[in-house]
């Protein structure tokens, strides 16, 4: 409504009588502008005249936009890069490397060993080529005697998401390219291609080489280990259903992978790229308008940029799925094994291009919802009977329309009022909910943050209390509002704490803050009441007056011992007290020693690792925290974790009340004010202002036939279908699983609605909605045509990161690189064109699953390597619980951007190349970026001028403080051109990140080689090409 701040605009435009409050924040302008489609009775998604769908995204004049959109400050920054994390010791040293899980047996390790087949595939590889890369000419002439040619088919993307109906074997083969077969044969390998469920089709670059291997496959070659070409006819299920267990113990294993002859220089051209799919999506989709009015429709990539108009499903901003299109049976489902998930980013930031959520008022009754699945009223109900009932989309019910909302149907059975109610046609939208969604039926107060600072000895000593506390003085006025108001509902409090703790009344009648200490930390209690949480505004001189005297008052102190959980306790009941929910921000650096509920012992013991118990390494420590994070759910209370270690200090343990609570973990090892300062402050300032809302819960309905069974987040779980998160904002994103119960159907497709009840940050109840409809298949082609990487990957990463919780790391590897063998052999088996056994074909949308899973692989949490330090590993693991499909996907396959030959004169970021050190070179500057590290790589011999311009001295050799090197200002056209990159990556990104400047061959470099991601892992893990070969054995072998 208008006094939220979402005014809602056309087409909402003609108030209707006796419509709730539907009708008072929406504008004026033409009703039919470009809602339509949706509601159109039979679910039916028309697609709306292309006109339409190219008509650009509307952002009406006057529309405000929600408080989060203008809070992206365009700081350069960084988070937690620290360079005592990843000991900087054995680059060279390690030359072993394919350690993946265990035992010699494995068909990976016996890859890895034994040089003649490693030999036989990387020829192989060499090979190849892909005429969509551009390299018509390959380098199979320099190995004459390679046999079993493994090409990749990969298939044309299918148009936009829009699959061909026919099935597999049905299409003519693709149009008129000419048969390769000459080049073939002369070449002695295939040409790589990209193929289709239903076969080759075009090219993906426009190359020639293109043609449909149909069923003449190419010619056997002598000697390729598997005879006999693939038949078209598909074993069943049986066939695919290996069992997990007889995946032989992942690729661990032996340093031998090197010992052979020295590996031929591949083309790492020839296998798929992330950077080219990234780049093909942004030049096919990038600019235009995404309208979602099309069930089972695939959106661009998460890279690619483009504006979203919603017609009735949820932005993929909001929610993105694994797949656009289920499978109709169970069975089909297990037979593919790829996941049924959706990643729900509910409170996602809206570019300012785009319209905000509308806000609808369905007056005293509440929103109306089925009165059997209770759904919410949305696009998908049907209304029948002259529009006096509706047909629940979720369970068929058939409901009664409340008189107060009844409204005529037209010709086309649709209400006329369709475009004039938000919940009728689009995707997203907001409902104020009711006192009855309310705790104890009363409305919730506004929330209040309350700011922990940690006054030990390090604290203080570092500077860091000094800091914050200045940065506290002004950051009050950044507090979130709501659109429109004048300040922030939200108040504020504050407690000092060492080995006790001190509490402030910062009330504003009072002359001097008082403090008031509770030393008995066992029993914590609130020590006042009146004056702890208090409005900024108006107690702005007491609060200025404590936050100077904060640093002065610990100046001397010797305490080094803290306290933790007390800490936690003394905010949960300072807002219990307030009866509000809240945030409580903990600036703290050491493991909680001190004697206190929830002390901590260390038992970093790297021993463990690579053993059965390593999970215990990332299992909390004591109970206390779990009853803690229960505390903290049923008062929504979110926990914002600030650390600043110098050592161990357990984050596994102490980031488990944050990480159930929505709140997020910060660490800055080794803080240095004047290094690290900046850094801190961007994320403190960002995560402040973010856009939050608070005590939520939520809830996934699903159609008839399946249902949401898991749940990967920074979450609680009360019970099986209730995602409680004390607060959510606007980077945290909830994973959920799907599963079957009963068959779906093509006709229906699969609709899903999530609900998400939360209160604002000035105190009103709202409920987010946010609709999604996927197509269901009876053909698994139609799935594979539908999948998307980035949301695979995601689900895979959080799946992974919470399994190994509970199982050996060893066991969640092998399991994540045995389902991608099956998924792929599955696509193999039953959707590619018969062809030889010995080609690896990937499907289109899944291409580049392989190196993100091979990335995911090496990724510090589940690489288990003893040489990483415990806390950055939990850390990580932590972290990726809470992301969304952008950061996994930045986190897994990095940006690296060249320098050197930037056009300073362009406004664009230069094209990232292969995350990969064939890409360096020594004459070259790069950047490099995964969206929590930067690094700025100079090469040995990069030009002087350049080092002149960005650095302002003569030489590299002038920059000389290893890991300490920052990046000045400069007024020269290089400078200004590579802080503009910096800064508008900064912006795209959910937290800061630190710059780290490192010279090729400083012993830093190690920092920034573990993220070329398509290498072997310097930590362990194989390389892209080794990895692709190993999978593609695995296929070879489910198929056989
Ligand atoms: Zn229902």
């Amino acid at each position: 409504m208008s006094q939220q701040g979402y005014v809602a605009t056309p087409p909402y435009s003609q108030a209707q009588a006796g419509m709730g409050g539907c009708s008072t924040g929406f504008g004026n302008p033409p009703p039919h502008s470009h809602y339509g489609v949706y509601g159109s009775p039979p679910q039916a998604y028309s697609a709306l005249p292309t006109g339409m769908l190219k008509s650009p995204a509307s952002s009406p004049s006057g529309m405000p936009f929600p408080p989060v959109s203008s809070h992206y400050g365009a700081n350069i920054h960084q988070n937690g890069a620290h360079a005592h994390g990843f000991p900087p010791t054995h680059v060279a040293s390690a030359p072993s490397m394919s350690p993946y899980g265990q035992p010699p047996q494995s068909a990976y390790n016996s890859m890895a060993q034994a040089p003649p087949p490693t030999q036989q595939l990387t020829n192989q590889m060499s090979s190849m080529n892909i005429a969509g890369y551009g390299q018509r000419h390959m380098q199979a002439s320099q190995h004459p005697s390679s046999s079993a040619p493994l090409p990749f088919l990969t298939s044309p993307p299918p148009a936009m998401g829009h699959p061909p109906l026919s099935p597999p074997g049905q299409q003519p083969p693709s149009l008129g390219s000419p048969p390769p077969l000459a080049s073939v044969g002369s070449m002695q390998a295939p040409p790589m291609r990209m193929s289709g469920p239903s076969g080759p089709g075009t090219p993906l670059g426009g190359g020639g080489l293109q043609q449909p291997l149909g069923s003449q496959g190419y010619p056997q070659q002598p000697g390729s280990p598997i005879a006999g070409p693939y038949g078209g006819q598909m074993a069943g299920p049986q066939m695919m259903g290996q069992p997990t267990g007889a995946f032989p113990g992942g690729f661990h294993g032996g340093p031998a992978q090197m010992a052979g002859p020295p590996q031929k220089k591949l083309d790492p051209d020839c296998i798929p790229g992330t950077t080219q799919v990234i780049e093909d999506d942004q030049a096919k989709r990038g600019g235009q308008v995404y309208v979602t009015n099309i069930r089972g429709q695939v959106p661009p990539l998460v890279t690619t940029d483009f504006t979203v108009q919603d017609q009735g499903n949820a932005s993929p901003r909001f929610m993105r799925c694994t797949t656009y299109s289920f499978p109709c049976t169970a069975d089909l489902a297990k037979q593919c094994k790829v996941p049924l998930a959706a990643i729900i980013k509910p409170f996602a930031t809206v570019p300012k291009n785009e319209t905000p959520l509308y806000v609808v008022n369905h007056g005293e009754a509440g929103p109306i919802r089925c009165n059997r699945c209770k759904a919410y009223m949305c696009p998908y109900m049907q209304f029948i009977d002259g529009g006096r009932r509706y047909q629940c989309g979720f369970c068929s019910c058939v409901n009664e329309v409340p008189v107060q909302y009844f409204q005529h149907l037209d010709h086309m059975g649709r209400r006329m009022d369709l475009y004039e109610r938000p919940e009728l046609s689009l995707g997203s939208y907001e409902f104020i909910a009711t006192l009855d969604y309310c705790k104890n039926n009363k409305p919730p107060n506004p929330p209040a943050y309350v700011f922990m600072i940690d006054v030990s000895y390090n604290n203080i000593k570092s500077g860091l209390v000094k800091l914050i506390c200045e940065e506290l003085k002004i950051l009050h006025d950044r507090l979130p509002k709501e659109e429109g108001a004048e300040s922030s509902a939200i108040k504020v409090g504050f407690v000092t704490y060492n080995k006790i703790l001190h509490f402030y009344n910062v009330k504003s009648a009072l002359a001097q803050p008082q403090m008031m200490m509770v030393s008995d930390v066992a029993e914590m209690f609130l020590p006042l009441l009146d004056g702890f949480l208090v409005n900024f505004q108006e107690s702005r001189a007491v609060i200025n007056n404590l936050l100077d005297q904060i640093p002065d008052m610990f100046a001397d102190t010797n305490e080094s011992e803290t306290v933790f959980a007390p800490v936690i306790q003394a905010g949960v009941e300072a807002l219990k007290a307030a009866e509000c929910s809240g945030k409580l921000f903990l600036f703290h650096s050491s493991m909680p020693t001190a004697e206190a509920p929830g002390k901590l012992k260390n038992r970093d013991d790297r021993k463990l690792v690579g053993t059965e118990k390593e999970k215990t390494l990332f299992q909390p420590q004591s109970g206390v925290y779990e009853q803690l994070a229960k505390d903290c759910v049923a008062q929504g209370c979110c926990v914002d974790l600030f650390l600043f270690p110098n050592q161990y200090v357990d984050i596994a343990t102490m980031g488990d009340v944050p990480s159930h609570t929505g709140g997020s973990i910060y660490k800055y090892s080794n803080f240095q004010v004047d290094v690290d300062g900046q850094h801190f402050l961007n994320d403190l300032r960002r995560d402040v202002e973010k856009f939050i809302g608070f005590d939520a819960i939520m809830r996934v309905r699903t159609g008839t036939g399946f249902r949401a069974t898991d749940f990967f987040g920074a979450v609680y779980m009360n019970n099986t279908t209730d995602v409680e998160m004390a607060a959510v904002d606007c980077d945290e994103a909830v994973t959920v699983e799907f599963k079957h119960d009963d068959t779906l159907s093509e006709e229906a497709g699969a609709v899903m609605q999530c609900a998400l009840l939360y209160t604002t940050i000035s105190g009103q109840r709202r409920l987010r909605i946010h609709n999604l409809s996927l197509n269901c298949c009876s053909q698994l082609s139609e799935l594979y045509k539908s999948c998307e990487t980035d949301s695979l990957i995601n689900f895979f990463a959080k799946s992974a990161c919470q399994a190994m919780l509970n199982q050996p790391l060893k066991t969640v590897r092998e399991i994540l690189v045995n389902q991608t063998a099956h998924m792929l052999a599955c696509y193999r088996k039953n959707c590619a064109s018969p062809s030889a056994v010995s080609q690896l074909i990937l499907p289109d949308a899944m291409k580049v699953f392989p190196v993100y899973m091979n990335s995911l692989l090496k990724a510090p949490a589940l690489v288990g390597s003893a040489e990483l330090s415990t806390d950055d590993r939990a850390f990580q693991r932590l972290m990726v619980m809470a992301m969304g499909v952008e950061e996994t996907q930045i986190l897994l396959y990095p940006r690296l951007i060249p320098l050197h030959t930037m056009d300073v004169d362009s406004d664009s970021i230069p094209a990232p190349v292969r995350s990969s050190e064939e890409r360096l070179s020594e004459t070259g500057v790069f950047l490099l970026e995964n969206g929590l590290f930067m690094f700025l790589w100079l090469g040995q011999a990069c030009p002087p001028d350049l080092i002149q311009n960005l650095f302002n001295v003569p030489s590299l050799g002038h920059l000389t403080t290893e890991g300490q090197m920052s990046l000045p200002v400069l007024d020269n056209a290089h400078s200004r051109k590579l802080h503009s990159i910096i800064s508008s990556i900064s912006q795209q990104r959910a937290k800061s990140m630190k710059l780290l400047i490192v010279k090729q061959k400083d012993r830093a470099e190690i920092l920034f080689r573990q993220h070329l991601v398509e290498d072997k892992g310097l930590h362990g893990g194989a390389s892209y090409m080794d990895f692709l070969c190993y999978v593609h054995r695995e296929i070879r072998q489910l198929l056989t």
